[in-house]
């Protein structure tokens, strides 16, 4: 910090670093607007998925209309009686992607902080309704990490810890689609001991690909007796 720029009141942009000046608006001086973290080059890089334009199950950009993906997973017996929908926030793009990379796999925690604010208004009356639950990491992955993405973007929604992982079945990153979409069932387990009596469970994730891992931790909810299950992900690739 030197003097010019306490001098201009400038914040730093939490992603790259840069010095911006915090305009004034009347949201923030109502005290009704949340803290800016991003300055105007990367805020125009973070692209929101607009729902009336992106598929309804899984926020799949370019048509509103139920992606061949999601009828695909609708032919399934299961998926036939248990209704799963995903939420995603933002695009994928390049800045989102390296912006994950570094919250992920470097350990830029502090970067979730950018996003709690807005998860917790998108979900709003949901979250306190439902209960809120983070994809884990299997244990060595989250030992490895220092802490689980997951939870960080839940943390201004009650999240609880619910779920465990078995890290048996491998990297999911590291496989093809086609091994994914066949593969991920059973990864996941419920911890009865912390199972709340709500039957209403929202998941939330980083990133929406397949939809292989988010709906094998739904499925295991609505095995525990779940009513509804639905999903929020940051990310939609
Ligand atoms: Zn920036
Ligand atoms: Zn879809």
């Amino acid at each position: 910090m030197n003097w010019k720029d306490l001098l201009n009141e400038t914040d730093r942009c939490l992603y790259c670093g840069n010095g911006y000046a915090e305009p004034v608006s009347w949201q923030a001086v109502l005290g009704l607007g949340e803290e800016r973290r991003l300055c105007p080059a990367c805020t125009d890089k973070l692209i929101s998925i607009d729902a009336l334009s992106s598929c309804p199950g899984c926020s799949r950009t370019g048509s509103p209309i139920l992606c061949s993906d999601c009828r695909a997973w609708k032919e399934d017996r299961f998926w036939a009686d248990h209704p799963f929908t995903n939420l995603s926030l933002y695009e994928y793009n390049s800045w989102m992607k390296e912006l994950i990379a570094r919250f992920k796999y470097r350990g830029d925690a502090c970067l979730a902080e950018l996003f709690t604010g807005e998860i917790a208004r998108r979900l709003g009356s949901a979250a306190a309704e439902a209960c809120v639950v983070p994809i884990p990491l299997s244990e060595e992955r989250q030992y490895e990490r220092g802490f689980n993405q997951a939870e960080l973007l839940a943390a201004a929604c009650r999240p609880v810890n619910i779920l465990t992982r078995s890290g048996q079945a491998g990297k999911q990153s590291k496989r093809s689609r086609r091994e994914r979409i066949g593969t991920a069932d059973r990864v996941f387990r419920i911890d009865p001991v912390s199972l709340p009596d709500n039957k209403g469970f929202i998941l939330i994730d980083d990133i929406y690909t397949t939809g292989a891992t988010i709906r094998s931790a739904a499925r295991v909810l609505y095995e525990g007796g779940a009513e509804a299950v639905s999903g929020l992900t940051l990310a939609r690739a």
